[in-house]
């Protein structure tokens, strides 16, 4: 039987453990993955009142 361990930080993950990350690597994922939707909807915003200051400058 195989070893399962965590795909990123090598740690021993409990027998019968449906994913490929140990928890705490899964939930600094899931921290990312907002920070990264932040940063994201951080970027649009900008973008999108930039597009709108210029649009209303051109009229
Ligand atoms: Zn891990």
């Amino acid at each position: 039987m195989e070893n399962k361990v965590c795909k990123k930080c090598n740690r021993p993950l409990p027998e019968g453990y449906k994913h490929k990350k140990c928890e705490s690597c899964r939930n600094k994922q899931v921290q990312g993955v907002k920070n990264g939707l932040k940063s994201a909807a951080r970027v649009v915003g900008t973008v999108a009142i930039l597009g709108v200051f210029i649009w209303k400058r051109k009229e």
